[in-house]
């Protein structure tokens, strides 16, 4: 068990908080400030009891003179004190005299921000290369260290493993939001209450060999939609027609339906169109009757009421993928229908752990009908991979 942040006695404590606030900026403008409202109940938690928040994050790549400009992270910190309600000093630097006598010049219940994280790897990398010297320096800055960014968990940076390596014993707990990923991205491959089922889609195989390895050892059921189905759909032999496919992923594919017997479902049946457009027309076939010259771009309606027939038991389901190009309103319906038969369980601990996936449930309207939705694309892949992560690792375990 990790500690996490109502284990640390925050009170008068300078509290380093990493989080992300890697947030999509257009033009020095924040165009989606989801991160940064997830990240509130852990800073308010600080500020609410007596601590004193020092609040950073990484945003985006450093790497030249001109990212300095584009990577400046202090609209997150305007941002971030008109959604807190409350001054937040921000700091453009991450290290020196300015931001140590800021740091300790705090009252109780005040925020520092300092600036994007990266900006030391602007020389080397220090943030990214897990420098020691920079680890040990900022946690010289504070007394507790909350780290709150999984979607950076599956890195060991200065700004996660640094600090925590350098903080002292027993200081480092996660914050609300990791505690969350923890919980329930982490809970699928340790201990899901079953049935599990897992419902993997999206482009490529390629991407989520070691999901779909991983979950065929701990799921009940894996049901492969996407367009990743014709790479297995050809590895059985069947015609598939211009269906995107990774011919070299079809020995893989073989060994996975081999390992997967009673495990693994694919669809029965495909959406196919002549090309790659929402007007073209459009239909169902069976997976055993796709002609050539189509490609499929979603699964059908069998399919959905197949996986449907599946779902309805589970304990537990974690979706990652899309099941077709949801994208556009003719191929949605397998991701809608798959996404209802999940939104519609009762009793079911319910997670999705993929950004186009997340994309398409909260597009659709479905997504407070989930347990979870992950903030961390790489971070929850390599979870659901059954890798550690140095950020969730380097926190300290509850005595
Ligand atoms: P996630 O981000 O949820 O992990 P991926 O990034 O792996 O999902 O895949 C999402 C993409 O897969 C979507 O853009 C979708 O259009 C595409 N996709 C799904 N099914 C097909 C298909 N049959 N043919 C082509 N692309 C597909
Ligand atoms: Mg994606």
């Amino acid at each position: 068990m990790k500690k996490i942040i109502t284990d640390l006695a925050v009170k008068g404590q300078k509290v380093l908080m990493r989080v992300d606030f890697n947030v999509p900026m257009k033009d020095g403008k924040i165009t989606d400030e989801n991160r940064i409202i997830q990240a509130l109940p852990s800073i308010k938690y600080v500020l609410e009891n007596g601590g004193k928040a020092i609040v950073f994050s990484h945003l985006g790549k450093v790497k030249t003179e001109e990212d300095l400009a584009k990577r400046d992270i202090s609209p997150v910190a305007i941002r971030l004190a008109e959604v807190l309600g409350k001054p937040v000093k921000f700091i453009n630097a991450t290290r020196g005299i300015e931001l140590e006598t800021a740091i300790n010049e705090m009252k109780e219940g005040e925020v520092v921000m300092f600036q994007n994280t990266r900006y030391e790897d602007l020389v080397e990398k220090k943030e990214s290369k897990n420098d020691s010297e920079l680890g040990k320096y900022w946690a010289s800055l504070g007394d507790l260290f909350v780290n709150d960014a999984f979607g950076t968990a599956h890195r060991a940076h200065a700004s996660n493993v640094g600090i925590a390596e350098n903080i002292g014993e027993g200081k480092t707990a996660a914050g609300f939001l990791m505690e969350k990923e923890i919980k329930f991205i982490g809970g699928v491959v340790s201990n899901p209450d079953r049935p599990l089922i897992a419902i993997l889609g999206g482009a490529k195989v390629s991407d989520k060999i070691g999901v779909i390895e991983n979950l065929l050892d701990k799921a009940d059921k894996v049901l492969v939609g996407g367009a990743m189905m014709f790479t297995f759909l050809k590895a059985q032999g069947k015609n598939i027609g211009n269906s995107l496919v990774e011919d070299d992923k079809i020995e893989l594919a073989k060994e996975l339906l081999l390992k997967g017997k009673g495990k693994l479902i694919l669809p029965i049946d495909t959406v196919i169109v002549k090309e790659f457009n929402n007007d073209a027309e459009y239909s169902t076939v069976s997976v055993d009757a796709i002609p050539d010259g189509v490609m499929g771009l979603d699964v059908g309606i069998g399919t959905v009421e197949l996986f449907s027939k599946e779902i309805l038991g589970a304990k537990t389901v974690i979706w990652n993928g899309p099941m077709g190009v949801f994208e556009m309103s003719n191929f949605a319906k397998g991701t809608i229908g798959v996404c209802e038969a999940i939104a519609n369980l009762t009793g079911a601990t319910t997670i999705i752990g993929g950004g186009d996936s997340a994309a398409a449930a909260i597009q659709l309207g479905y997504a407070d009908k989930f347990t979870h939705i992950s903030t961390g694309g790489g971070a929850s892949l390599e979870y659901l991979e059954g890798k550690s992560l140095p950020g969730v690792e380097s926190i300290s375990n509850k005595n």
